[in-house]
């Protein structure tokens, strides 16, 4: 954690998180599209989706012509080989990679290893007769790719938890609780389609988004873990749960580094990061339990000293007033993992600038 603030700037103090912004995954993405673009200058490039959650960063990679496409045969010329193909960092489903195969474009894999690690983990639950639970989030493109994994068409299963709140009602189905219609109703694209509440839940593989927020896994594994137990007996239920922690060390690192922040007497805490970003939302989730937190993507978020665009934890966009209390004041700051540094300082100046102007 670093103090950053002078005589000048007296009324504004920041103290920025240790660990901050751009991830390594995300380095090796920008680095792979950048260099694609280097070495194919005539040839169109297609991304499947954002290469990272961070509109800035699609931003320039667009106007470098690399074309995003969330589905590259929607729209356009579908892709052929002639083309380069671009895999995001969060990784493509199955099918489609298999489409893309078949087309037999140039494909350059932006994959990060440790997403990579969440595909081999919900393999390895598959294989061993498992259906898979990931706590994440349902449309994040990670999820659908991890998802995929299980190949659903081959019998395998899987249910997507986002929160514990959702734990508790899964918790209610492997008590026996919950009927199928209710249950197909409360996980309605969060679940295969095949997947049987009564059948399915006595033995669970659990992995997780990369990007998820660590104790809140820790409470959705507890929850599961405690409706084995009522369902099968503590004993047994140790063998019906396996757990791997796959969330990535970045995420951690960020998280750990936001809660030195909260540990220190600050009036409000800051979190940057494009607001599809799923680290960033849980950065400001985390913040949000201690301080007034703001979720903004950039300096365009500082509407003024009065006004911020911000993130909420539900995922409206809202905007706030009063935000910047009067007076010296003391401001967390922390970052995604696919912010890049320039977008927090830019944060940082026009605070500044808006501070000395009061
Ligand atoms: S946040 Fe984690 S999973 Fe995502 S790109 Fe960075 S290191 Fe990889």
């Amino acid at each position: 954690m670093r103090a950053e603030g002078s005589q000048d700037e007296r009324d504004v103090t920041f103290l920025l998180a240790g660990k901050r912004g751009v991830c390594r995954g995300v380095r090796r993405a920008l680095d792979l599209a950048r260099e694609t673009r280097r070495r194919h200058p005539d040839r169109r490039i297609l991304l499947v989706g954002e290469l990272v959650h961070n509109p800035g960063v699609n931003r320039d990679l667009r106007e470098a012509g690399i074309e995003i496409a969330p589905d590259p045969w929607a729209g356009g010329a579908p892709p052929g080989p002639d083309d380069v193909v671009i895999l995001p960092a969060f990784g493509v489903p199955l099918p489609l990679l298999a489409r893309l195969e078949k087309a037999g474009s140039l494909r350059v894999d932006a994959t990060c290893g440790s997403v990579t690690a969440v595909f081999r983990r919900v393999e390895r639950h598959v294989r061993e007769g498992r259906t898979v639970l990931l706590h994440g989030k349902p449309g994040h493109p990670e999820a659908r790719a991890a998802v995929s994994r299980v190949r659903p068409e081959e019998g395998g299963r899987y249910v997507i938890v986002r929160d514990r709140g959702e734990a508790e009602v899964l918790g209610d189905a492997i008590r026996g609780r919950l009927s199928r219609e209710e249950f197909g109703r409360r996980f309605a694209g969060a679940c295969s389609p095949g997947l049987d509440p009564h059948r399915d839940l006595g033995r669970i593989g659990m992995a997780n988004q990369t990007t998820m927020a660590a104790r809140e896994s820790l409470a959705v594994q507890s929850l599961v873990r405690a409706a084995l137990a009522d369902r099968y007996g503590a004993e047994e239920a140790e063998s019906r749960l396996a757990v791997f922690d796959t969330i990535c060390r970045a995420t951690q690192e960020r998280q750990d580094a936001l809660r030195e922040i909260l540990r220190e007497p600050v009036d409000l805490v800051l979190v940057v990061g494009g607001h599809s970003s799923s680290n960033t939302a849980n950065l400001a989730r985390i913040a949000s339990e201690r301080v007034s937190a703001y979720h903004v993507e950039d300096a365009g978020g500082i509407l003024s000293a009065e006004e911020i665009r911000h993130r909420v934890p539900s995922g409206e966009i809202r905007i706030t007033r009063g935000w910047l209390p009067p007076g010296p004041v003391t401001i967390g700051v922390t970052a995604g993992a696919s912010t890049p540094e320039g977008d927090v300082r830019e944060v940082m100046d026009r605070i500044r600038t808006l501070a000395r102007a009061r």
